[in-house]
């Protein structure tokens, strides 16, 4: 029986409806004879407001008990979860950070896990449970509850595929892969049907949200392929896996306000697109405060903030 952990995030269970669409896909899964770990984020943007709230309280930051605090909204969306799978006459537990056995160092809010005792969820999916586990956080040493750091639910997902050999690790969003470009911000981009870890990690740490960078480590050290898809379609999504070699551009990233990054195993041997954007830049009277160029990455810090007109720009001229 193969061990499939699939994570949801945030805008996927926002609301009691789409809790519904997401253990209707759990179902399906677990009906074809899988066992089944799901690991949850908190409902829409709960941990945006339980941040907000503590800075009301406070100005001061007492961060093991802002850890205490951002990890309870993912108690709340497991529990609602398994709640709800048991209703349907599914059996389905939760865990916290914790009880699943997720181990971390002292770091709060940003906190790194150390080790998983896979113990307690082999034991329920022995018994053919769900197994529902918390996002986000974990437990350290004084047995204080911290946190992963934002969008850290993708990590926990990952870690969790890796400790049980599970066969894949699916992130579900509300974007049905990962594409050339933020698809939010530019309608032009496209779904990208694989990268590479190398390519997804410089990708997540430019800045694209669409996975949490520590997540990808964690895929390419212990091999476990990342499938990004979407929770509201069943379009084919992005694999994250080993690509021996490849030789395209991959995706444009703008971090911040001012840097715009070109990601792909191709970029170093595409002089004639380096040279395109230069061109563009040149043409839009921009001013560069850094151009580095690495194996499979350009960045280019600009003096001002970048409007996302020349992301678009940049990239249509790059993927047109
Ligand atoms: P979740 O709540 O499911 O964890 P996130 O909001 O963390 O989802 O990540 C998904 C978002 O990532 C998308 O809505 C999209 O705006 C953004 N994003 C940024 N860059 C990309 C990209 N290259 N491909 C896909 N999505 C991207
Ligand atoms: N709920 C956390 C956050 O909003 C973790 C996550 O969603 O991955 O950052
Ligand atoms: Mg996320």
């Amino acid at each position: 029986m193969d061990t499939i952990v699939l994570k949801f995030g945030g805008s996927s269970v926002a609301d009691h409806e789409k809790l519904k669409l997401v253990a209707n896909r759990i179902i399906n899964l677990y009906n074809k004879g899988n066992n089944i770990v799901v690991i949850l984020s908190a409902q829409g943007k709960t941990t945006d407001k339980l941040m907000q709230e503590a800075k009301e309280l406070s100005p001061i930051t007492i961060n093991r008990e802002l850890d205490s605090l951002l990890s309870s909204g993912e108690q709340v969306s497991i529990a609602k979860l398994a709640i709800l799978l048991n209703s349907m006459g599914y059996k389905a537990v939760s865990l916290t950070g914790w009880q699943a056995g997720i181990y971390t160092n002292n770091t709060n809010q940003d906190a790194v896990i150390q080790y998983i005792d896979t113990a307690r969820v082999l034991c329920e999916l022995k018994e053919r449970k769900i197994v529902i586990i918390a996002g986000f956080q974990g437990v350290n040493q004084n047995t204080d509850i911290t946190t992963l750091g934002r969008g850290g639910s993708d990590t926990t997902a990952v870690a969790m595929a890796a400790a049980l050999k599970a066969k894949n690790c699916y992130i579900f969003s509300d974007v049905d892969g990962v594409y050339t470009t933020d698809p939010n911000k530019v309608k032009e981009a496209k779904k990208l049907a694989a990268l590479s870890y190398q390519e997804m990690k410089e990708v997540a740490s430019e800045g694209a949200k669409v996975l949490h960078n520590r997540c990808v480590e964690i895929g390419e050290k212990f091999k476990i392929p990342i499938i990004t898809k979407s929770t509201f379609n069943n379009k084919p999504g992005t694999v994250i896996s080993d690509i021996i070699e490849e030789d395209t551009i991959k995706s444009i990233i703008k971090k911040d306000v001012s840097r715009i990054s070109i990601v792909g195993n191709g970029v170093i041997r595409n002089v004639s697109m380096i040279q395109q954007v230069l061109d563009l830049i040149k043409e839009s009277k921009l001013e560069m405060l850094n151009f580095e160029v690495s194996e499979s990455k350009i960045s280019i810090t600009f003096k001002d903030i970048i409007e996302d007109a020349i992301l678009v720009k940049i990239h249509n001229k790059i993927f047109s």
